[in-house]
């Protein structure tokens, strides 16, 4: 043995050590392992139920996650998981999120709530990687293809009889939004003779077109206008609303029928020059495959916060532009969800236009997360800092809290 290989091997820093010691001073993923300790959970109403989940960690980073609409009961399943989580490596995302998957296969891991409350821990693991590598999210998801994300707006401003419509349609306008979006189904519509079956009469159709007419009518012709009819009408009203509205050149009209009868909605599709949107009411890949093999949809829109997570929607939308299909994610989450959102929105090449909900609580929104208001002119620009780039405010956020829920306490 010479010298130099008998030094090496007697002394306490041999090289493989030291080539491991360097490592971890100069690559921030070859850091010690972090470990999950800990999930805790939040219950906020904001525009609609949401679960916020954050998941803590050995070394004092954490992520958070948001999840909706099918949260409701989201908060014990999220509890259910922490045996799969404590003590694993956060960083392995993919793995954690595949083992709650396939353990849950009995208990309705194929789409709902079980997927909803996976899908807020997965956002959570997101932010974590991020801010544990230092690296903004949409980084981890193959970079990012745009730095600003074009939102519309949904609003509820399209009675023709309501006097300030108009007014409020202007402002929008004003704030720069470059797409809005109404919805056109009643329940409450006097010309509805059955309070059960959702065949509409012409009278319905008569007001639904009137409707979007007036809206046409109020805002500046360059801005795009989406119209929504919550998949609650039959194939018959489907058709005949898509064929009615074509005149107004629609960015897409949204869930004429539901969303489960594949072949019905591709009908509506095939009958109409109105493009048909779909997607916010199904889960993971599988849910979409067949309504794009079918080619059932011209635009689809996965709900992030509830479809199976950032990676799952980046998979979605990739299938989807494996048939030229543009990705418009559905969205009524605080700026926190929507910020995790627009990290995939900036990382995949074929999105189109992401949704905005929270008009009518627009003074939560802008204090929601301590970096205040996010939307620019109708645009969010993708921040640069580790994670989402947003933080909550607790103070402004609390506000909001379910009444008897508990807030992100220690082991639950
Ligand atoms: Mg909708």
């Amino acid at each position: 043995m010479d010298t130099r290989r008998r030094f090496l091997s007697t002394s306490a820093l041999s090289l493989p050590a030291l080539s491991r010691a360097l490592q971890a001073q100069i690559s921030p993923s070859r850091r010690p392992k972090l470990k999950i300790t800990d999930m805790r959970t939040a219950e906020i109403r904001g525009h609609g139920y949401q679960v916020h989940v954050r998941i803590h960690t050995d070394q004092g980073i954490y992520g958070h996650g948001e999840a909706t609409d099918s949260a409701q009961g989201a908060v014990p399943l999220i509890r259910s998981f922490r045996r799969m989580l404590v003590g694993q490596d956060p960083l392995n995302v993919e793995a954690l999120w595949e083992r709650i998957r396939t353990m849950g296969i009995f208990a309705g891991a194929q789409g709902g709530q079980y997927v909803t409350a996976l899908t807020a821990v997965e956002i959570a693991l997101w932010d974590l990687a991020g801010k544990a590598v230092g690296l903004p999210v949409y980084q981890l998801l193959g970079g990012k293809v745009r730095d600003r994300i074009r939102v519309y707006c949904d609003s509820a401003n399209h009675h023709p009889d309501d006097p300030q419509a108009k007014a409020k349609l202007k402002e929008i306008e004003s704030m720069g939004f470059t797409a809005l979006k109404i919805d056109i189904d009643e329940a409450g519509d006097p010309a509805r003779y059955d309070r059960v079956n959702w065949t509409a009469s012409n009278g319905e159709i008569d007001r639904m077109v009137k409707e979007v007419a007036f809206v046409r009518e109020s805002e500046d012709k360059k801005v795009d206008l989406a119209v929504d009819m919550h998949g609650r009408y039959d194939a018959t009203t489907g058709k005949r609303v898509a064929i009615e509205l074509e005149p107004f050149r629609l960015l897409w009209l949204e869930e004429p029928v539901p969303a489960e009868n594949v072949d019905v909605m591709r009908d509506v599709r095939e009958s109409t020059k109105t493009p048909i949107c779909a997607g916010e009411n199904l889960f993971l890949r599988h849910g979409f495959r067949e309504l794009l093999e079918k080619r059932a949809v011209d635009i689809i829109m996965p709900d992030i916060q509830k479809c199976g997570g950032l990676l799952e929607a980046r998979k979605i939308a990739d299938m989807a532009h494996t048939y030229y299909t543009p990705f418009a994610p559905h969205c009524v989450v605080s700026p926190i969800g929507t910020m995790a959102s627009c990290h995939v929105c900036a990382a995949v090449p074929n999105f189109l236009v992401l949704e905005w909900h929270w008009i009518s609580r627009l003074k939560l929104w802008k204090e929601f997360v301590k970096e205040g208001e996010i939307i620019e002119r109708g645009f969010i620009t993708v921040p640069d800092r580790p994670g989402f780039g947003v933080e909550m405010n607790e103070e402004a956020a609390r506000t909001a809290q379910v009444p008897g829920s508990t807030w992100f306490q220690e082991g639950r």
